[in-house]
Order: structure tokens, then C-alpha cells, then sequence
């Protein structure tokens, strides 16, 4: 049995022990962490001891209500008993990993398929990098052709097969929309990129490029709600309208739900929107905290995985220990679904209009979007009633006061990621008092910047 308890802690926003651990610890991890993402250059030092709930802790006591949630999967919280319990059994029954079918594998498919109707098969993976690598190489596949398209702002996991430069400076971007994709990262020698990369949320855009590109193109990729520019939900009916157009030029449309698969609903965007894609993608809140993704679709393109046409392994892939973790994610979402969203919704939701408030009462200009516990809270350059692509988010977006006003925040114990572009994600765990508490401390911080 797990032992849960919330400790006394102090707030005093002094880091000298996670100082001197990441000054030791670049001289074995490049750049002192294994994810650039979380020791960037204006990333205030913390090195994180332990989480519980919506609570987290630094080496140096410090305690912060964390609105980062290891960016994403923590939907129920840090060290959530039910998930702790499952995968302890697990361990100490029957063993962590057993280099065989095993019967847990097919149960959590049974649940995922239970919630996503549209993943008739799949396959699991480790992470959400390698869940998107495999449906492209699936689409190239059945449909014969090489191209993808992907959308400005995307982010698909740094593999080959999809790492373009998503963030890129709007003077790099293409004029009429849409162009090759540029690639994300120095090593990967490409001569000619075979994606196409297409301003999102603007159709007429994507149909110029696939009256030009149509017959070229294997698959149409993109984040169903796009939370790697921060929250930019989809334009009213853009995602059915992308369905048909992609259906109409023989484009299979995969989306991407390794954030917003089992978060903003139990079937993610696409019982959200109501809209099937082909191919589909689950990782962050599957898992709970332990890595797991799911990529699947229909049987009929799901097939070259059975006959050996495509390759795909693993010796990690469904191993037993994050299927225990997936198994309680998924058990307790079906068993109570309507009131973890009702509340993940209603926290937000008053995370969101407390946030506008207090920007607003002091003349600060600030767009705050969210689709549930998904939020972003954009500091702008001048007022705008909403952001709906990456373009727009660059270009009007005041990254340094982002910054200093994260900094404010994490010296007074609320931590969520200092690149505005990263959005916020809330749980189960968080309280309505962590709300007041959280708005209480921007409301002190907001004068700073
Ligand atoms: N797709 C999306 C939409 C993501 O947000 C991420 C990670 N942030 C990935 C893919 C890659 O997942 P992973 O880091 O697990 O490889």
C-alpha cells in the first residue's frame, strides 16, 4: 500500500541546491538534462525531487502547485493511488516486463479501442515520437505515395520521418501558405523534404496545396487541437472540412492526440469534434505518468503490420509495467467519465476567466484559450479577440514578458512552463483552492511585468 502524505513545506523561490546539481550533472548530460525542452536557457533552475497531486517539490524544499504536469500526462494528478496500486501489483506479482504476449496487453486495447472506435487495431509503442513515425511509414505504405502534410506550429515527435522546424521565424514561412518543410534540427541531411508544411486552420490554403500536390500526398498530419503554439482550438467545422477534402484527394488524415487523446474527452478531439480520422495516435494521459502510445485505425490499414509489409518492434513496446498504469487510467475513465471531465472543464474554466480578469483590470493585453484542461494564456503585443494559428501567435505574442512573468510565478511556488508557446494542463487533483491560490499569486505577479 502506498503511503501518501502532503507535507509542510516552504515557498522561499531560493534554488541552490538545484543550482549546483545541474552545474554537476552537465558534466554527464549534455546540456544537464535529457530533454532540451526542460533545461532551456531562460528556464529558472529546479530540479525536481517529488510530486504528489497537484504538488511538486524542488531539492530545495520549495513548493510549487505545478500546472505543467510533466507536460501532459499527469491527468489524474502525481503519484495517483489507483495507477501506484496497478502497476505495484503488477511489479511484485508478476514482473515488469515478460518478453511475451501477455493478457493485460489485450485488455487495455479492448479499453482503447472501447473509447476510440476508430482504432479498430493497433499496436502500442514507448512515445508519442514513435506512434507518429510508425502511422506515416503505415500511410506511405497502403497508399503508395511519399509526401505528408503538416501544419505550421505542429510538433510530431523529433523523428526523421516528421521533425520539421515548427517554431520557425514567420520571415522563414512561405508568403502564399504553404511550402517545404524546412527541417527541425541540423543531422538530418535531407535534399528534398517530401512534406509539405501548410498553414493550419485555413482551408483554402490546404486546398490550393492539394490542388497543386493532392495526388502526391500518403497522409495529412496535424494536432486536431494545436497545443504545441499553444492552444489554438480548430476553426468551427475546419476539421470536417479537412476530413472531406483529404478523403476527396485520397489523403489519409491521421491525427496526432498525444495530447488531447483521453483530456479535453475520454475519446479525445475526435469525440470531441465528432470527426474520424484514419490513423490516430494516444500517449500522454494513457499512460498516467508511465510511457506508453497507442497508434492505430481500421483493419484494412492496420494490415501491413500483420503480413510484414511494415515493420514495427519494441523490445519496450506494451511492456507490462505502463500497461498496468494504462489499464487503471483507463478503468477509472470509463467508470467515471462524466465527472472527471464536468470537473477538469469547470476548473478550467475558472482558471481561464480568472486569468482574463485580472489582465483585464489592469489594461494588459492577453488572449487565454483553452479546450478544457488544456489552456494557454497568451501575453500580447497589442489586443486580439483570439489567436487561431501559429503565424498569428508568433507575431503578436510578448515572449520576454511571458518569461519574466513565469519567472514571478515560480518564485512564488506555481510552476508551468516559461515558453508561452507550451500550454498549461490541469488534473483531477488540482482543487478549486489551488485555483484561488494560483490566481491569487498571478494577481501579485501581473504588476510586476
Ligand atoms: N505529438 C505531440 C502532439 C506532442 O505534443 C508530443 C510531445 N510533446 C509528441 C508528439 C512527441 O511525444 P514524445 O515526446 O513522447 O516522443
Amino acid at each position: 500500500m502506498v503511503e501518501i502524505t502532503i507535507e509542510e513545506s516552504k515557498i522561499s523561490g531560493s534554488t541552490p541546491l538545484s543550482d549546483q546539481i545541474l552545474h554537476r550533472t552537465k558534466n554527464s548530460i549534455a546540456g544537464g538534462d535529457s530533454s532540451t525542452m526542460r533545461v532551456l536557457p531562460y528556464h529558472l533552475p529546479l530540479v525536481a525531487t517529488k510530486g504528489l497531486g497537484s504538488r511538486l517539490w524542488d531539492v530545495d524544499g520549495n513548493e510549487y502547485i505545478d500546472l505543467n504536469m510533466a507536460y501532459g500526462p499527469l491527468i489524474f494528478g502525481h503519484r495517483n493511488p489507483k495507477i501506484l496500486r496497478s502497476v505495484i501489483d503488477q511489479l511484485s506479482n508478476s514482473g515488469s516486463q515478460l518478453g511475451f504476449p501477455t493478457e493485460i496487453n489485450m485488455r487495455v486495447a479492448e479499453k482503447v479501442k472501447a473509447l476510440f472506435p476508430s482504432m479498430e487495431l493497433m499496436r502500442f509503442a514507448n512515445s508519442g515520437t514513435e506512434g507518429n513515425a510508425s502511422a506515416v511509414r503505415l500511410a506511405r505504405a497502403v497508399t503508395g505515395r511519399q509526401k505528408l502534410i503538416l501544419f505550421e506550429g505542429h510538433y510530431h515527435g523529433w523523428s526523421e520521418a516528421v521533425f520539421h522546424r515548427y517554431h520557425a521565424p514567420t520571415s522563414a514561412l512561405p508568403e502564399k501558405g504553404f511550402g517545404p518543410a524546412i527541417p527541425g534540427t541540423g543531422g538530418m541531411g535531407r535534399d528534398e523534404p517530401d512534406a509539405i508544411v501548410v498553414r493550419w486552420n485555413d482551408l483554402n490554403v490546404l486546398d490550393e496545396c492539394l490542388k497543386l500536390h493532392g495526388n502526391e500526398i500518403a497522409a495529412c498530419i496535424m494536432e486536431p487541437i494545436m497545443g504545441n503554439a499553444g492552444v489554438i482550438p480548430p476553426s468551427p467545422g475546419y476539421l470536417k472540412e479537412v476530413r472531406d477534402l483529404t478523403r476527396r484527394h485520397g489523403i489519409l488524415l491521421i491525427f496526432d492526440e498525444v495530447i488531447t487523446g483521453l483530456r479535453v474527452a475520454a475519446g479525445g478531439a475526435q469525440e470531441y469534434y465528432g470527426v474520424k480520422p484514419d490513423l490516430t495516435i494516444i500517449s500522454k494521459a494513457l499512460g498516467g505518468g508511465f510511457p506508453i502510445c497507442a497508434f492505430g485505425g481500421s483493419k484494412d490499414l492496420m494490415a501491413p503490420l500483420i503480413d510484414g509489409t511494415v515493420f514495427h518492434g519494441g523490445v519496450y513496446s506494451s511492456n507490462a509495467t505502463v500497461m498496468a498504469a494504462a489499464e487503471a487510467v483507463l478503468d477509472h475513465i470509463s467508470s467515471h467519465r462524466s465527472e472527471i471531465y464536468a470537473r477538469l472543464f469547470d476548473l478550467s474554466q475558472a482558471l481561464a476567466e480568472g486569468l482574463r480578469d485580472i489582465f483585464q483590470r489592469r489594461g494588459r493585453p492577453v488572449v487565454v484559450q483553452h479546450v478544457g484542461p488544456l489552456l494557454s494564456l497568451f501575453l500580447t503585443k497589442k489586443p486580439a479577440e483570439k489567436i487561431i494559428d501559429y503565424r498569428q501567435a508568433r507575431e503578436i505574442c510578448d515572449a520576454e514578458s511571458y518569461i519574466s512573468l513565469q519567472h514571478a510565478l515560480q518564485r512564488s511556488g506555481v510552476y508551468f512552463h516559461p515558453n508561452q508557446l507550451e500550454p498549461m494542463f490541469l488534473s483531477t487533483s488540482h482543487s478549486e483552492e489551488d485555483i484561488s491560490i494560483v490566481l491569487e499569486r498571478f494577481e501579485y505577479a501581473a504588476k510586476l511585468i
